[in-house]
């Protein structure tokens, strides 16, 4: 064990979607106390109307990152294997709760992969953290240093990206990303605490656009979609082509699109695009048509209950 290795206690994940609550399970899995928090929500649902709640009540305020926690909680299969996990996460509203960050040795950002949703949460992290503390993004593929840009040196010096990949309880691959400002004892920190707290496999990576995993894999994707559409092939014959016939499993494609998210993946080649400078990236990462229009029609995966497929 390095001399660095401190494992982590106590944390924070701010977005409880679909990798935010499954990281948060995973680190509360693993022994960590964590506090997961999202957005306050703009409207009631039918049962909190019924029961006379109001948009200001706290178990209202804290209801994304509560729901995300009972989803998770009964998942099947069971996504834990320490049935004491639940004692260990707490639901929170960022703009009520974001006091309790100075608490977390590590904030993990799993917010919407646009750059101005994440730098407005930046702000509000730099603003609580207890100086020292470790604050990773999960981003796709954003740039790092952009994100650490204009930051106090204490917030610079600590923040990475740890890209964790979907499902983040089965996948292995944790890739570390750091800005030329960040710390070799925060990168070294972090990479034993998913090493050895979290039982992941670290790669560093570089801060190109989609890093490294997410740079094939994206690529992937958007050449089976333009081929499909070429070949005019449905959705059902891409995913048994692409799937057990070629000893892979059976979320290759499609499955794998709606586990990941057609709003995050259309964010994902936006900003590929605009990061690039390469003007090849221009055309490949274009925006594919049917990804566009499943997401107008509010079809964003198994998050909406549909995407390519209907929920199982
Ligand atoms: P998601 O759309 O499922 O969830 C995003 C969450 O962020 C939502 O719950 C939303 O309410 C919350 N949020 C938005 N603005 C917020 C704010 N200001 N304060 C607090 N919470 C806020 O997205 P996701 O798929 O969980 O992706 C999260 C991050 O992980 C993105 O950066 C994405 O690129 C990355 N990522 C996603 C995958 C994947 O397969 N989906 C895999 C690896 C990395």
């Amino acid at each position: 064990m390095s001399q660095s290795h401190r494992p982590i206690r106590q944390a924070a994940v701010i977005g409880s979607g679909v990798m935010g609550a499954a990281i948060a399970g995973h680190l509360a899995n693993a022994g960590i106390r964590v506090t997961l928090l999202d957005i306050a929500p703009d409207r009631l649902t039918a049962e909190e109307e019924k029961a006379g709640l109001t948009l200001d009540r706290p178990e209202v305020r804290r209801r994304l990152a509560a729901a995300a926690i009972a989803r998770f909680k009964s998942s099947k299969p069971a996504p834990l294997y320490d049935p004491s996990f639940a004692s260990r996460l707490t639901p929170g509203c960022l703009a009520d709760d974001a006091h309790k960050l100075r608490e977390a040795e590590w904030i993990v950002e799993a917010v919407t992969e646009r750059p101005d949703v994440k730098k407005a949460v930046l702000d509000l992290v730099e603003q609580h953290r207890a100086p020292g503390s470790i604050v990773s993004t999960n981003t796709s593929g954003l740039s790092v240093a952009a994100l650490a840009e204009g930051r106090s040196e204490d917030f610079r010096k600590h923040f990475l990206a740890a890209h964790f990949f979907n499902p983040p309880r089965y996948m292995k691959l944790v890739e570390l990303v750091t800005s030329p400002d960040t710390d070799d004892a925060a990168l070294s920190r972090l990479s034993e605490v998913c090493e050895r707290q979290l039982g992941k496999g670290v790669v560093v990576a570089k801060d190109t656009p989609n890093f490294i995993a997410n740079r094939i894999g994206t690529y992937g994707m958007l050449v089976t979609l333009e081929e499909m559409a070429r070949f005019g092939l449905t959705v059902e014959e891409v995913d048994a082509l692409t799937g057990p016939s070629l000893g892979r499993p059976k979320t290759a494609t499609f499955r794998m699109l709606d586990l990941v998210g057609l709003d995050t993946l259309l964010h994902v080649v936006d900003n590929v695009r605009e990061r690039s400078d390469d003007p090849e990236d221009a055309s490949v990462f274009a925006r594919p048509a049917i990804l566009e229009r499943l997401v107008s029609e509010g079809r964003l995966g198994e998050k909406s209950g549909q995407g390519f497929y209907r929920k199982r």
